[in-house]
């Protein structure tokens, strides 16, 4: 007799589906706690179970197999410049948009209550699952809430799109800003000729009636990279009288007719390919000056700086997205008659991954109290040190676990169906946007250069945690050392950033996570050598004590 079809099918792993993203990941709800979002924690908790729903992973991956389309024109030849999604896109964006991905911490703007303490770590920690159902369009979600940062210098125009920014609700209708109640935003600074260089930029605009801030301009010009075109507005980098300045430009009129944004295709691009990213045109659109004439750089930013740590809280996300998959997938297969995860060989891989996704995430979560921090001084310090520090190493380190998770995976992690080859495809673009990993560098350098007090106030803090913790201490030392380097050979940078990023993320796993995670990260990322691929390095450590807190709860 044939066998049924499920009888024959043995010794595969259950789909990962139906896992809470908040409950199973005991790393992320220590830090969410330890960081200031408690509170937050029954929230969150709900939003765990259904951005990790069979239900909702599935709106990610049809979202990705159905990437949005261009249409210029409608059937009588009349211009439109649309991008039309699948359904599944407008789902994940409306279940983010009603989780407040876009908004919850600045909701207390519109009342003009001061902001609850912890409002951006328990935002991050949404956004954080976010990725895990769908990154593409985290994109969107990021750009609206980070635009928000930069519309503050513009109080008329604060007061006019707010409102419709801070709001838990998405409404993709092509209608003008005006007649929704709810609006994304987008961001346009990368031309052809400069991406890093926006003092490159020749898009140009003129005043309409003696220009100054909050007043209208004619924007003329194109850009390379503009994603999500079908937002409602977007803040945009033009050559004004005074130089370099940012503009509002909404893409539509208050009539409905365009606003002289032509799209001219959307990139095909490696991954991220439910978000779209296009080419335009602007001939002519009218736009409004944010901040001062000549101020572009000042004035974005603020908005640039927030979409940064947004980069490195979804690198974060996508780390333990892998991870948690490859140890599932660990748990249950078998290879000769032993099950994966009992493989010293493979044990000792995947506890080797989780300290990096460990400290990704104790790191990042670090990051987003800074944001929460105000004016205190070690906050605003720490922000600007290591927000280009914690995006460098998290976007950078996260393709490299990605790629050996979907190898524990083994042949099953190739295959589309799986899930594994939407993250690969995905991971690479946070180290490549809001600053590529030297930018980050330069950044770094900048702040040695400009505000070398917030330097040594974030190293000295680094120094207090680090004292009686030998490996800790000497790595105090090569980053003292580094940056006398770096202030004569700007190449020591990388090294630099690296560093200053394994000590902070070595002194959060001291302090926070158990013995056994923390011993192993100090003895394989701080002293001696440092391994070159995960299992590599001279790893003793209590694989599984590591396993079996990394594990999701399907396992
Ligand atoms: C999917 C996707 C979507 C995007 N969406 C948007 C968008 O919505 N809006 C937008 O404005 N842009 C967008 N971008 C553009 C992105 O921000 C830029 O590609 C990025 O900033 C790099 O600019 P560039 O491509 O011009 O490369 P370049 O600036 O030419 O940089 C090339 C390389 O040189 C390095 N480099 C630059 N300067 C130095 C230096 N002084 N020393 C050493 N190395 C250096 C960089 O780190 C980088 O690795 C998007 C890009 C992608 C891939």
């Amino acid at each position: 007799m044939a066998p049924r079809p499920d009888e024959d099918v043995f010794n595969q792993s259950p789909p990962f589906a139906d896992v809470n993203l908040f409950t199973s990941d005991i790393a992320l709800g220590e830090a969410v706690a330890r960081e200031g979002a408690a509170w937050a924690r029954r929230e969150l908790d709900a939003f765990g179970a259904l951005a990790g729903s069979a239900t909702a992973l599935d709106l990610g991956r049809l979202a990705n197999e159905h990437p949005p389309r261009l249409r210029n024109f409608d059937p009588q030849g009349r211009r439109i410049d649309r991008v039309e999604f699948h359904p599944a896109y407008h789902d994940v964006m409306a279940i983010s948009a009603a989780q407040g991905l876009h908004c919850s911490s600045f909701e207390h703007l519109l009342t003009g209550e001061r902001a609850k303490a912890g409002v951006h770590v328990a935002r991050c920690a949404g956004s954080y699952m976010g990725a895990q159902m769908e990154p593409g369009h985290c994109c969107p979600i990021t750009m609206t809430h980070a635009a928000v940062a930069t519309l503050r210098h513009q109080p008329g125009l604060a007061r006019q799109w707010l409102p419709k920014i801070l709001v838990r609700d998405y409404d993709p209708s092509p209608r003008p800003a005006e007649a929704k109640r709810a609006v994304t935003f987008g961001m346009g600074m990368t031309e052809r000729q400069g991406g890093t260089d926006v003092r490159a930029n020749t898009t140009s605009a003129e005043p309409i009636d003696g220009g100054g801030p909050g007043k209208a301009y004619r924007i003329t010009g194109h850009k390379w990279f503009l994603s999500a075109p079908m937002s409602d507005a977007f803040l945009v980098l033009a050559q004004a009288k005074g130089g370099l300045s940012c503009f509002l430009v909404p893409r539509l009129r208050p009539d409905g007719a365009l606003n002289g944004l032509r799209l001219l295709r959307l990139k095909d691009k490696l991954g991220n390919r439910s978000n779209a990213s296009s080419e335009v045109e602007f001939d002519g659109a009218e736009g409004v000056l944010v901040g001062e004439d000549g101020r572009g750089i000042a004035t974005i930013i603020d908005m640039v700086t927030f979409t940064r740590l947004d980069c490195a809280i979804s690198s974060a996300g996508l780390m333990r997205q892998a991870l948690a998959r490859a140890v599932h997938h660990a748990w249950y297969r078998s290879v000769f008659q032993k099950r994966l995860i009992d493989q010293p060989l493979m044990a000792q891989v995947l506890a080797d991954m989780a300290l990096d996704a460990e400290a990704a995430t104790a790191l990042a979560f670090r990051l987003a109290r800074a944001f929460d921090g105000g004016d205190d001084a070690s906050e605003a310090a720490y922000r600007r040190l290591m927000t280009p520090v914690t995006k460098y190493w998290l976007c950078k380190t996260a393709p490299a676990l990605v790629g050996e998770a979907m190898e524990c995976m083994g042949g099953n992690g190739y295959v589309e169906e799986g899930g594994f080859p939407l993250l690969y495809r995905e991971v690479p673009v946070n180290a490549i946007w809001e600053g590529s990993g030297n930018v980050m560098c330069l950044d770094v350098l900048r702040v040695i250069e400009k505000e070398p007090e917030a330097v040594e106030r974030v190293v000295s803090e680094l120094e207090d945690a680090s004292r009686g913790e030998a490996r800790l201490e000497s790595a105090v030392e090569a980053v003292r050392a580094l940056l006398s380097e770096c202030a004569r050979d700007q190449r020591a940078a990388r090294s630099l950033v690296e560093q200053l990023a394994v000590l902070a993320g070595g002194t959060l796993l001291l302090r926070h996570a158990p013995q056994a995670v923390s011993d192993a990260f100090l003895a394989t990322r701080l002293a001696g050598r440092w391994h070159s691929t995960y299992g590599a390095g001279s790893i003793r450590s209590d694989t599984g004590a590591i396993l079996a807190r990394a594990a999701p709860s399907l396992c």
